[in-house]
Protein backbone atom coordinates (compact mmCIF):
# COMPACT_ATOMS: atom_id res chain seq x y z
CA UNK A 1 0.00 0.00 0.00
CA UNK A 2 1.15 3.56 -0.81
CA UNK A 3 0.39 5.65 1.87
CA UNK A 4 0.52 9.70 1.21
CA UNK A 5 1.04 12.29 4.10
CA UNK A 6 0.06 15.36 3.60
CA UNK A 7 3.96 16.72 4.19
CA UNK A 8 6.81 15.14 5.58
CA UNK A 9 8.59 18.60 6.75
CA UNK A 10 8.80 18.44 10.15
CA UNK A 11 6.60 15.73 11.12
CA UNK A 12 7.27 13.33 13.72
CA UNK A 13 6.46 10.54 11.47
CA UNK A 14 8.96 11.42 8.52
CA UNK A 15 11.17 8.45 9.53
CA UNK A 16 8.62 6.06 10.78
CA UNK A 17 6.91 2.92 8.76
CA UNK A 18 3.90 4.33 7.50
CA UNK A 19 2.37 1.69 7.62
CA UNK A 20 2.12 2.18 12.26
CA UNK A 21 -0.21 4.55 11.30
CA UNK A 22 -2.07 1.89 8.87
CA UNK A 23 -2.92 -1.36 11.55
CA UNK A 24 -3.63 -4.23 10.00
CA UNK A 25 -3.30 -6.97 12.49
CA UNK A 26 -6.68 -7.82 14.34
CA UNK A 27 -8.08 -5.80 17.47
CA UNK A 28 -6.39 -6.73 20.47
CA UNK A 29 -3.21 -6.20 22.92
CA UNK A 30 -0.63 -6.08 19.43
CA UNK A 31 -2.89 -3.38 17.12
CA UNK A 32 -3.08 -1.59 20.79
CA UNK A 33 -0.07 -1.67 21.15
CA UNK A 34 1.13 0.28 17.39
CA UNK A 35 -2.03 2.49 18.18
CA UNK A 36 -0.07 3.92 20.89
CA UNK A 37 2.87 4.07 19.27
CA UNK A 38 1.86 6.13 16.71
CA UNK A 39 -0.23 8.01 18.67
CA UNK A 40 2.53 8.79 20.92
CA UNK A 41 4.32 10.37 17.85
CA UNK A 42 1.54 12.21 17.22
CA UNK A 43 0.89 14.25 20.23
CA UNK A 44 4.57 16.02 19.73
CA UNK A 45 4.32 16.12 15.92
CA UNK A 46 4.22 20.31 14.60
CA UNK A 47 2.01 19.05 11.99
CA UNK A 48 -0.56 17.47 13.99
CA UNK A 49 -3.39 20.17 13.50
CA UNK A 50 -2.45 20.16 9.15
CA UNK A 51 -2.50 16.62 9.46
CA UNK A 52 -6.18 15.90 11.01
CA UNK A 53 -7.14 18.63 7.95
CA UNK A 54 -5.83 16.81 5.64
CA UNK A 55 -7.99 13.75 6.72
CA UNK A 56 -11.11 15.55 7.50
CA UNK A 57 -10.63 17.50 3.61
CA UNK A 58 -9.82 14.05 2.03
CA UNK A 59 -12.42 11.77 4.13
CA UNK A 60 -9.69 9.78 4.81
CA UNK A 61 -11.65 6.70 6.80
CA UNK A 62 -9.09 4.76 7.21
CA UNK A 63 -5.30 5.01 9.67
CA UNK A 64 -4.50 7.45 12.20
CA UNK A 65 -4.23 10.75 11.46
CA UNK A 66 -3.50 13.88 13.55
CA UNK A 67 -3.48 11.26 16.66
CA UNK A 68 -6.92 10.54 15.88
CA UNK A 69 -8.00 6.63 14.95
CA UNK A 70 -10.87 6.61 12.32
CA UNK A 71 -13.06 5.80 15.36
CA UNK A 72 -12.12 8.19 17.08
CA UNK A 73 -12.88 11.08 14.41
CA UNK A 74 -16.08 9.67 13.97
CA UNK A 75 -16.61 10.27 17.70
CA UNK A 76 -14.85 13.54 17.63
CA UNK A 77 -17.51 14.86 14.69
CA UNK A 78 -19.81 13.89 16.95
CA UNK A 79 -18.72 15.98 20.19
CA UNK A 80 -17.77 18.91 17.57
CA UNK A 81 -21.67 18.84 16.12
CA UNK A 82 -22.88 19.31 20.07
CA UNK A 83 -20.48 21.90 20.88
CA UNK A 84 -21.63 23.98 17.57
CA UNK A 85 -25.25 22.99 19.01
CA UNK A 86 -24.66 24.04 22.72
CA UNK A 87 -27.04 26.93 23.88
CA UNK A 88 -24.95 29.42 25.10
CA UNK A 89 -27.24 29.78 27.76
CA UNK A 90 -26.16 26.86 29.66
CA UNK A 91 -22.77 27.93 29.99
CA UNK A 92 -24.87 31.34 31.03
CA UNK A 93 -26.95 29.96 34.06
CA UNK A 94 -23.76 27.86 34.98
CA UNK A 95 -21.75 31.16 35.65
CA UNK A 96 -24.53 32.61 37.53
CA UNK A 97 -24.41 30.18 40.00
CA UNK A 98 -28.10 28.58 39.17
CA UNK A 99 -28.10 24.94 38.93
CA UNK A 100 -28.34 23.39 35.43
CA UNK A 101 -28.99 19.75 34.02
CA UNK A 102 -26.05 19.25 31.54
CA UNK A 103 -26.71 16.11 29.45
CA UNK A 104 -23.57 13.13 29.56
CA UNK A 105 -22.99 14.06 26.13
CA UNK A 106 -22.79 18.15 26.07
CA UNK A 107 -20.51 17.62 29.01
CA UNK A 108 -17.38 17.87 26.88
CA UNK A 109 -18.11 21.22 25.55
CA UNK A 110 -19.37 23.07 28.79
CA UNK A 111 -16.21 21.03 30.54
CA UNK A 112 -14.08 22.69 28.13
CA UNK A 113 -15.60 26.36 28.22
CA UNK A 114 -15.43 26.43 31.57
CA UNK A 115 -12.12 25.26 32.56
CA UNK A 116 -10.98 28.19 29.67
CA UNK A 117 -12.75 30.42 31.71
CA UNK A 118 -10.52 29.59 34.31
CA UNK A 119 -12.98 27.35 36.31
CA UNK A 120 -10.94 24.83 38.68
CA UNK A 121 -11.96 21.13 37.99
CA UNK A 122 -13.41 20.95 41.46
CA UNK A 123 -15.47 24.22 40.69
CA UNK A 124 -16.52 22.58 37.41
CA UNK A 125 -17.30 19.24 38.93
CA UNK A 126 -19.56 21.01 42.36
CA UNK A 127 -21.62 22.96 39.18
CA UNK A 128 -22.12 20.15 37.38
CA UNK A 129 -22.37 17.26 40.90
CA UNK A 130 -20.02 15.37 39.22
CA UNK A 131 -16.87 13.47 40.51
CA UNK A 132 -13.84 15.13 39.42
CA UNK A 133 -12.62 11.99 37.56
CA UNK A 134 -16.07 13.00 35.02
CA UNK A 135 -14.27 16.28 34.95
CA UNK A 136 -10.95 14.86 33.91
CA UNK A 137 -12.56 12.45 30.98
CA UNK A 138 -14.77 15.56 29.50
CA UNK A 139 -11.98 17.73 29.47
CA UNK A 140 -9.59 15.61 27.51
CA UNK A 141 -13.06 15.23 25.06
CA UNK A 142 -13.71 18.26 24.89
CA UNK A 143 -10.04 19.55 24.39
CA UNK A 144 -9.90 16.74 21.55
CA UNK A 145 -13.63 17.97 20.05
CA UNK A 146 -12.45 21.50 20.12
CA UNK A 147 -9.18 20.92 18.28
CA UNK A 148 -11.22 18.65 15.53
CA UNK A 149 -13.62 21.32 15.35
CA UNK A 150 -10.62 23.80 14.12
CA UNK A 151 -9.82 21.45 11.82
CA UNK A 152 -12.93 21.02 10.23
CA UNK A 153 -12.77 24.71 10.12
CA UNK A 154 -9.87 24.85 8.44
CA UNK A 155 -11.45 22.71 5.47
CA UNK A 156 -14.23 25.26 5.26
CA UNK A 157 -11.14 28.08 4.16
CA UNK A 158 -10.32 28.60 0.87
CA UNK A 159 -6.71 29.12 -0.06
CA UNK A 160 -7.51 32.81 -0.28
CA UNK A 161 -9.05 33.32 3.04
CA UNK A 162 -12.85 33.31 2.27
CA UNK A 163 -15.16 31.00 4.32
CA UNK A 164 -17.33 28.94 2.41
S1 LIG B 1 0.26 14.00 13.32
FE1 LIG B 1 1.07 11.89 13.40
S2 LIG B 1 0.57 11.00 11.41
FE2 LIG B 1 0.29 13.20 11.22
S3 LIG B 1 2.22 13.97 10.37
FE3 LIG B 1 2.37 14.09 12.62
S4 LIG B 1 3.28 12.19 13.36
FE4 LIG B 1 2.62 11.90 11.22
Amino acid sequence: MTIVRPTTDGAACREADPALFFPTTPAGEHQDSQVAAAKTLCRGCPMRQACLTHALEFSEGEGIWGGFTSRERRRLRVLAARRRALDPRVVYELRAGRAVRVPVDDRPAVVHILSRLGWSDTRIGEALGVEPFAVHVAMAAGANAAFYAAAEERCTQDPHGAVA
